[in-house]
């Protein structure tokens, strides 16, 4: 990191480009197969651990793979028995799963040391064909984003088409601004994407030069609400694959388990599923990147206290996502661009206080949309109270029990380490960075 004059600084960040893939049936079956390579190398690696450590355990002195580089010996000695058909496949497929196992492996040690944040981690479990998700990450090798940016180049699977242009990736590689470190494929429902880890300079100014303080509410009926009585309504073709949703999982509901009928309905819902999040974080993406240019100070919820739907899994599901991807969004918009992130505590009831007198009401129905305080007699809309709570957060910030991120001091340097890697590839609309969770 060096400094580019007052007031900025030049850095070098990990950004995710992703974009959808147009490939032929002989390529579709080329990108599943190095898929389903890399889940085999994970569940091969994960059985040997297991049997290793059940030796153990009896009392045999037996090593017992944990990194990437002892799984990966393991698994050269043993590939020509165990998967004969390993040529197949790019070498990078397997060492992908052995990554995925490595990680799943130390983020569990970690967690059992208290050396990891969060929620504990179980020990790595078995990948289903179906259930787990298909992926497989390319390290080295030829790849590439081809001059005509319509097209892609990956190792063994060779030139791909994108369904979409990747000009904005290309031209900052072009530039020299940007450098390629891996690519991952992957698929959701029936569609290939290709997420491009990328090394890029960009400059981080200190602050945006403002002070204000804004509060972000994201609900069910809005995208978002602000407190300052801005309500960003949800894109159209988001309504509508709501709506879409809503009815297939009704109709889920009604097939019988196991029929031809059901699998249908649950793959449908796949898709429309994986569409309706695109288009709520291309939302939000266009939403975040004005707030963290617009305010100083951006204050968000805690993520278990979004919706307080109940009984309303789907809702509830659709404004945790949103509130999630939005959190995500803004903790490496507001480095990129200045402003201060402020996320409130999750037993702060936002929704509950009246943001005049401070007056906390015992029980709020989600029905009702208009929050009334019966100290001071205030009337305002819900998610308005709610939002307006959040921005006067801003002010107790100092006292601690708010989780603050900004982009200041010795702060920046850390805040970009942990943004390295990356498990949820934002989409192509925007430049991004790539979070671990
Ligand atoms: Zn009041």
């Amino acid at each position: 990191m060096s400094s580019i004059g007052e007031g900025a600084t030049m850095a070098t960040v990990t950004q995710a480009y992703r974009f959808a893939l147009d490939p032929t049936e002989t390529q579709r079956r080329a990108l599943a197969s190095h898929c389903g390579a890399a889940r085999h190398a994970y569940n091969w690696g994960l059985r040997l651990v297991e049997e290793r450590l059940e030796q153990r355990r009896a009392g045999e002195e037996i090593e017992v793979p944990w990194s990437l580089a002892e799984l990966r010996r393991e698994w050269n000695r043993a590939k020509q028995q165990v998967a004969p058909w390993w040529a197949e496949n790019s070498k990078e497929a397997y060492s992908s799963g052995l990554d995925g196992l490595a990680r799943a492996l130390k983020n569990w040690t970690d967690s059992r040391n208290g050396r990891r944040k969060g929620r504990p981690v179980g020990f790595p479990r078995f990948k289903k064909k179906w259930r787990s998700r298909d992926a497989c990450r390319f390290t080295t090798g030829a790849i590439k984003v081809l001059g005509d940016r319509k097209h892609i180049q990956l190792p063994r699977i060779g030139v791909l088409k994108t369904h979409e242009s990747t000009r904005k990736l290309a031209r900052r590689v072009e530039q020299g601004t940007a450098r390629i470190l891996a690519a991952t494929i992957s698929r959701t429902a029936d569609r290939w994407y290709v997420s491009f880890t990328v090394e890029a300079q960009r400059h981080l100014p200190v602050t945006n030069g403002k002070t204000t303080v804004v509060g972000v509410d994201v609900g069910i009926r809005h995208l978002a609400v602000l407190s300052t009585g801005t309500k960003i309504s949800n894109p159209r073709a988001l309504e509508s694959s709501q709506q879409k949703l809503r009815r297939l999982n009704r109709q889920l509901a009604r097939r019988e388990p196991g029929s031809k009928h059901r699998k249908e309905t649950r793959r449908r819902l796949a898709r429309v599923h994986a569409r309706a999040a695109n288009l709520r974080r291309d939302a939000l993406n266009k939403l975040t990147t004005t707030l963290a240019i617009g305010y100083g100070t951006v204050v968000v919820e805690h993520l278990t206290v979004a919706g307080m739907v109940r009984n309303r899994r789907l809702a509830r599901a659709v404004a945790d996502a949103g509130l999630g991807e939005l959190r995500r969004q803004l903790s490496y918009k507001s480095i990129w661009y200045g402003s201060r992130l402020v996320v409130a505590d999750r037993f702060h009831p936002s929704s509950k206080t009246c943001s005049a007198c401070g007056w906390v009401k015992a029980k709020l129905a989600l029905a009702e949309r208009t929050f009334t305080c019966e100290d001071c007699g205030l009337c305002m809309d819900r998610d308005v109270n709610a939002a307006r709570n959040l921005a006067k957060l801003a002010q107790h910030v100092a006292q601690s029990g708010w989780e603050t991120r900004n982009a200041r001091g010795a702060d920046r340097k850390t805040q970009l380490a942990g943004q390295v890697a990356m498990k949820r590839e934002p989409s192509s609309a925007d430049i991004k960075t790539g979070t671990d969770g």
